[in-house]
Formats: C-alpha cells, sequence, structure tokens
C-alpha cells in the first residue's frame, strides 16, 4: 500500500465519520501532498523507516506551521504557529503524515472532552458516551480508524485515561523523554507528549520516533534509549512475564472503582500470576492524597502558563466598544476568550500562589509531592512493576461529570501519581467491563527512565 493509498484512506473515513465523532477540529489539506512526496521518494530507492508514509493525528496541543493550533480555547482561534513543535518535526522527519488536529478539552483541562470550546468529542464505542480527556480526539480518532497513530499530550491522565475508555494504547513516557518543545503548557513539571494507537508495538514505534534529546527543552533527558519497540517485540515473543515482580497497587482499587473495572483487571492480574509473574500487593500510603496535590501544583502551573495570553502576544483582542485601556482590553479578551474550567483554575491558582497562602497550599502540595515519590521508590525497590486499573470507571454519559468538578478530577486517582513522580506509564486495553460492554485498560508503570519495561510487558499482556 502506497502514502497515498493509506493517507487518502483516512481522509475518507474521517469524511465519513467524524460529523459524528468529532475528533478533528482540523483536517490537513497538504497530507496528500506530503504523501505523494513520500511514495516518490520510496520508488526513488530511499531507504525509509517503518512509519514513513503512515497517516498521524495530532493533538491540538502541539503546534503546527501547517494548521491552526488552538488547545481547544477559544482565545487561540485560528492560531498559526511559526515552528512546529518538536514532536511534529520529528515526525515529519520520519515520513508520517500529519492529517488533521485532534480536539481536547480546553488547555488540556479536563477528562471528557466537554471542557473544548468546539464541543466534545463522542466516543466511538457508544456516541453517547465521553472518548475521555483531555486527549479524547486523538484517542477517538484511533479507536474510529481514522488515524492509526496519534500524539496526545499527559499532565495527570490524558493520554491514559482516554485509552483507557477507548479501548486503545496509550502511554505517558518518563518525565523528559519526549521533548515539550512546543506543547502549549499546561503544568510544565507535569507535562509529557507520549503515544496513542491500537496496539503495543505501534506506540513504540511512535516513541522511537518522537522521543530523545532536545535542546530547545531545558527538562529533555540527554539518556541514549533503547527501542521501544524492540522492547515491544521482545515482549510480545513471550516468557518476560516469567519472575517478573508484579505489585498491585493497594490503594488504586475499591471504593469509588466500577465493579467490572475491578473484575477485568483482577483477571489480568491472575493471567499474569498464570505466565510466572510474581504478583504482590503494594502499599503507597500517599497515593491518597495525589489529587489534592495534584489541584494546587496543577493550577499554579497553568495560572502562570496562561498569563501570556493577554490580548497582545498570542491569539485573539476583544476590545469593548472598540477601545479600552489595556487592562480593559485583556480583560475583556480573557473573559470572553477562556471558558469555566480554564478560569476556575486560574483562580485555585494564583489563590494558592499569593503571599500569605503559599506555603499552606503549594508548599504543603509539593512535600506530598514528594512523599508520592518516596512511595513510588519504596514500592521499586520491592517490585519490577507496578499495575492498576488505568482509570476507575469506563467512559461515562455526557453531562454526568460537568457540573461536579471534584466528580470529573476523581476520574484521574490513577494517573496522576506517575505524573507527580515523573514515572512512565502505560494504558493497555484488557477487554470490556461486563456490566456496560466498555473497554477497560490496564495501568503499568516503572521507574523513571524504564520506558522499555512499559513496552516489554504491555506487549506480552496485550
Ligand atoms: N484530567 C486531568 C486534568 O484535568 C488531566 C489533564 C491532562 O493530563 N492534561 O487536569
Amino acid at each position: 500500500i502506497s502514502a497515498v493509498e493509506a493517507t487518502q484512506a483516512h481522509l475518507d473515513r474521517i469524511h465519513a465519520v467524524d460529523s459524528d465523532v468529532h475528533a478533528f477540529l482540523h483536517v490537513s489539506d497538504s497530507a496528500l501532498d506530503a504523501a505523494r512526496r513520500i511514495d516518490e521518494r520510496r520508488t526513488a530507492g530511499e531507504e525509509l523507516g517503518p512509519l514513513a508514509g503512515v497517516p498521524l493525528a495530532v493533538k491540538d496541543v502541539l503546534v503546527t506551521t501547517d494548521m491552526p493550533s488552538t488547545s481547544g480555547s477559544r482565545i487561540l482561534e485560528g492560531y498559526m504557529s511559526p515552528f512546529d513543535a518538536t514532536v511534529v518535526k520529528k515526525a515529519r522527519e520520519a515520513g508520517l503524515i500529519p492529517i488533521g488536529k485532534t480536539n481536547m478539552d480546553e488547555f488540556a483541562m479536563g477528562s471528557s472532552t466537554e471542557h473544548s470550546a468546539y464541543g466534545p468529542t463522542r466516543n466511538p464505542w457508544d456516541l453517547g458516551r465521553i472518548p475521555g480527556g483531555s486527549g479524547g480526539g486523538s484517542a477517538a480518532a484511533v479507536a474510529a480508524f481514522e488515524a492509526p497513530l496519534a500524539l496526545g499530550s499527559d499532565t495527570g491522565g490524558s493520554i491514559r485515561q482516554p485509552a483507557h475508555v477507548t479501548g486503545t494504547v496509550g502511554v505517558k513516557p518518563t518525565y523528559g523523554a519526549v521533548s515539550r518543545y512546543g506543547a502549549i503548557a499546561l503544568a510544565s513539571s507535569l507535562d509529557q507528549v507520549g503515544p496513542v494507537t491500537r496496539t503495543v508495538l505501534d506506540a513504540g514505534l511512535l516513541q522511537d520516533v518522537i522521543g530523545g534529546h532536545d535542546p530547545f527543552d531545558s527538562t529533555s533527558l540527554t539518556d541514549a534509549w533503547p527501542s521501544m519497540a524492540a522492547a515491544a517485540r521482545e515482549g510480545a515473543r513471550g516468557d518476560v512475564l516469567k519472575g517478573l515482580k508484579v505489585g498491585v497497587v493497594k490503594e488504586l482499587s475499591g471504593e469509588g472503582f466500577q465493579a467490572g473495572v475491578q473484575t477485568r483487571f483482577d483477571e489480568t492480574v491472575a493471567l499474569l500470576q498464570k505466565q510466572g509473574a510474581e504478583v504482590v500487593e503494594v502499599s503507597a500510603p500517599h497515593f491518597e492524597y495525589a489529587v489534592s496535590a495534584y489541584y494546587l501544583i496543577l493550577p499554579a502551573e497553568a495560572s502562570s502558563n496562561l498569563a501570556k495570553f493577554d490580548s497582545v502576544r498570542f491569539g485573539m483582542r476583544v476590545q469593548p466598544d472598540g477601545g479600552g485601556t489595556v487592562e480593559q482590553v485583556m480583560a475583556a479578551t480573557r473573559e470572553f476568550g477562556f471558558g469555566p474550567e480554564v478560569k476556575r483554575r486560574i483562580i485555585l491558582g494564583t489563590y494558592a500562589l499569593s503571599a500569605g497562602y503559599y506555603d499552606a497550599y503549594y508548599g504543603s502540595a509539593q512535600k506530598v509531592r514528594t512523599l508520592i515519590q518516596r512511595d513510588f521508590d519504596a514500592a521499586f525497590a520491592q517490585v519490577d512493576v507496578l499495575v492498576s486499573p488505568s482509570a476507575p470507571t469506563t467512559a461515562f454519559k455526557f453531562g454526568e461529570k460537568l457540573e461536579d468538578p471534584m466528580a470529573m478530577y476523581l476520574n484521574d486517582v490513577a494517573t496522576i501519581p506517575a505524573n507527580l513522580a515523573g514515572v512512565p506509564g502505560i494504558s493497555v486495553p484488557i477487554g470490556l467491563a461486563p456490566e456496560d460492554g466498555l473497554p477497560v485498560g490496564i495501568q503499568i508503570m516503572a521507574p523513571v527512565r524504564e520506558d522499555a519495561r512499559l513496552y516489554r510487558v504491555g506487549a506480552a499482556i496485550e
């Protein structure tokens, strides 16, 4: 199959189903040209990589020169970036074909895409349900066969939770393993870009392309990484589970976890044991404070990252009565351009950082973050990987958690600890919950820099 055929087939599929799914905010009009160039190079005898000519859906949080980048926000409507995010640049260099920009909760705040300024994405498994968030567009595009591969970003679960609810594979790499340059920042100490795909091997191939050191990202690691695709192939061959020490996180089960999610998870753990893994229960006592600490650290960082949307440097400008002072223009622009969830978090964040409250809120949250990191250190002294359900429930219905921010926030209990500690995590589909027939994923977490281990174990489970 040629790159043009593959690209055309996915454009046709988008044309056929995206009015229902709404995974895309923008579909590329230059994808076919890019595909044609790949075919020409191949015909000319050039040796191209394994993903050359493969269409790629790109979360709208990543800036692109040939398509608008809005991060799901009204304030960036139509914004054209003068440069490509490093991951997009690397993808193009590897011959991948960016086919469109995917929908997301505004500035990646949310777990359902209901906070997108451009309307929600629908879950292809059940159009009455959410596709997860914030990267619901990327996950839905892959699940609906509108794209074979997608890029997402994960600050508290925005790759792994959408993967869980759409039956796809999602990876949050080690913090610093993949460049954040050109990813519109939500919370810089937590954000990480990663793959959303249909198989663990596909994710490994994509991480091999986008990963590695980037001098434009000051937190980018300088490690020489092993091939994640090779790790996935090794895992698929079997026997990697023999003698593998697997820790089941005690705090990520029970209350709040849907029965069918727990059932599928328990069955998978039993299977791991049957194949020779040593399964033990591991306690991470501070995980219960992870969501609270996250919702202080994230708004604090987000409120300062979003200060740059001041009506001058980026995006739209609203002028009250065609005039106004600088402050009035700024206020009117931010009032109109930001949605309610973004405003909620800016207020939370500026409050938590304000003089007099800083120690009590932000300072305490940072201490909790350290305790969670120590929980991981203690756990990884005993086991090779930690496992949990990727999220407590299957895809919920539209509107179910929209009016109750706490309920929405709690959908990320299982994924947030990895972001706070910088460790890598993967969500791999493990079947459907018996009560609603919707997809369930297992989350596997490994120590910092051990991304290859996730691919090995993930491919063995898949
Ligand atoms: N749902 C989480 C939040 O709203 C995670 C977001 C993310 O990972 N970008 O913050």
